[in-house]
């Protein structure tokens, strides 16, 4: 760790961003907008936002900060209207500056609100064409792009221009759009993120995962198919199924970490399946020890599996603060050498002279993890032999997911063993690919598994620029 790395981020790979959208006339959908929201806070921390049409204007309210800072009693009320649609925000085309907050509002041909999740891969291409047209863009997100191609359509409806727009959209998207009358939801054709549909008494919402459903009580119908468009508005719900695409590839790190434990995946609830993968990390990578710690919270559900199926006992041997925000001030370097405990602290009472187990979902860049084994060590820990079940991750995403370069992951480039070495752990190991798929009882041919392996399931993914593709233009006022 360097003494200018944020101390409080976790090692994982960034979250991306949660989207929501309803349509209940009779409802405060504004308000059911923030519970949802709060519900998918896990999956964007940076921003937040809601739009609602009162007849035929939209109104936006958005802003940095977590859901509960963003919105207050005065500020949901004034959100009135029959449609609303949300974002939480994790950048990964944009910075994270006030411009590239969700809901994007636009009103070219159409007026329109849109929250996406995911990541084009030609946003260079289309932002280029859409400028060459007289476009202009207020932020530098790639969202914006797919906002403006549906606005300035010349198509009656937003539906129509959809439908001619989406075959030409490369790459992730789980996006709702909605106009003053209706929610239109719709994802890749390879379905890389995910997007479910629910019913809330006569009337229906999306979500990009179902944990956002339960909250405001409603039945999770299914998952938006992949390259499907779902209009939702006062008949009820009309589909089209505008792009048919080779093959599909859900995220199978949606299953590993991304997604909230009480969410369903593809018909698997994420909690169990996290279990399996911990039970078979067992079956393939056993170890004589004492006790079974997680690294809380990503680690809780595998190392309780990991725990089951080898009858170690499962403990508390760190503990974390759950308060700590990514904006947190950060601490310096004098309280840095101190081995400031801003985020984890061990209990020498479960780790000393113990031979520990310490189970975690993924390692990116190994800074995290390698601070957490030096202060097992310090705690008294006689060996300590570390467990992730997740691959090692080697390759960038290009679907939406902000994880490091290649240069920075600690796998790249390296073994195992040579991993082991650089985390300064007694062993390591990692499921295998085939291990994750056994616990999701799904197979490679419908997933993308291409941080593990580099094999990337849709064509041109190297064309993806970066997440500053598009400030890199340098076409946007500042
Ligand atoms: S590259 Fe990894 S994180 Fe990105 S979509 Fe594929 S499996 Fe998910």
């Amino acid at each position: 760790m360097t003494p200018n790395d944020p101390i409080v981020d976790r090692d994982g790979p960034r979250d991306e961003c949660g989207v929501f959208g309803i349509y209940a006339p009779e409802s405060d959908v504004a308000r059911l907008a923030y519970f949802a929201l709060y519900a998918l806070q896990h999956r964007g921390q940076e921003s937040a936002g809601i739009a609602t049409s009162e007849g035929p204007r939209i109104m936006v309210q958005r802003d940095v900060g977590l859901v509960q800072q963003v919105f207050d009693e005065a500020g949901l009320q004034a959100l009135a209207g029959e449609v609303a649609i949300g974002h939480v925000r994790y950048s990964t085309t944009g910075s994270s500056a006030w411009e590239n907050g969700q809901p994007i509002h636009r009103a070219d041909r159409h007026e329109l609100a849109l929250a996406h999740n995911g990541n084009l891969i030609n946003a260079v291409a289309l932002h280029t064409e859409l400028r060459e047209q007289g476009v202009t863009f207020r932020s530098t997100s790639d969202s914006e792009i797919i906002a403006a191609l549906l606005s300035t359509h010349p198509a009656d409806t937003v539906e129509d221009a959809l439908a001619d727009v989406m075959p030409r959209l490369e790459g992730a998207f789980s996006t709702v759009v909605m106009t003053n009358e209706s929610v239109i939801a719709f994802r890749d054709g390879a379905g890389l993120r995910p997007l479910s549909l629910g019913q809330v008494g006569e009337r229906y919402c999306v979500a990009s995962e179902t944990c956002a459903l339960d909250i405001i009580g409603a039945k999770f119908l299914r998952d938006v198919q992949p390259g499907e468009m779902i209009s939702i508005g006062a008949r009820g719900i009309e589909t089209r199924q505008i792009v048919n695409a080779p093959r599909r590839a859900f995220c199978v790190f949606e299953h590993i970490y991304f997604a909230r434990p009480d969410s369903l995946l593809e018909g698997n609830r994420t909690q169990v399946s996290r279990r399996k993968m911990g039970e078979i990390l067992w079956r393939q990578a056993p170890v004589d020890a004492d006790v079974v710690i997680a690294i809380p919270d990503s680690g809780n559900a595998a190392a309780a599996g990991y725990s089951k199926a080898s009858g170690i006992p499962k403990d508390d041997g760190l503990i974390k603060n759950r308060y700590v925000a990514r904006t947190f001030i950060q601490p310096g370097q004098e309280l840095r050498k101190q081995g400031l405990r801003l985020k984890f602290n061990p209990m020498p009472e479960v780790v000393a002279g113990k031979r520990i187990v310490v189970v975690d979902d993924s390692i990116v860049r190994g800074n995290t993890t390698r601070q957490i084994v030096s202060m097992l060590r310090h705690a008294g820990a006689a060996e300590i032999h570390m467990r992730i079940s997740a691959p090692p991750i080697r390759y960038p995403c290009h679907y939406g997911i902000d994880m490091s370069t290649s240069e920075e992951m600690v796998a790249h480039g390296r073994t195992v063993e040579e991993i082991r070495d650089e985390l300064g752990c007694d062993s390591l190991a990692y499921i295998s690919l085939e291990g994750v798929y056994e616990a999701i009882r799904a197979g490679r041919d419908t997933h993308c598994d291409a941080c593990f392996t580099g094999e990337y399931p849709l064509e041109h993914s190297d064309r993806a620029g970066g997440k500053f593709s598009i400030e890199e233009l340098a076409v946007i006022p500042t």
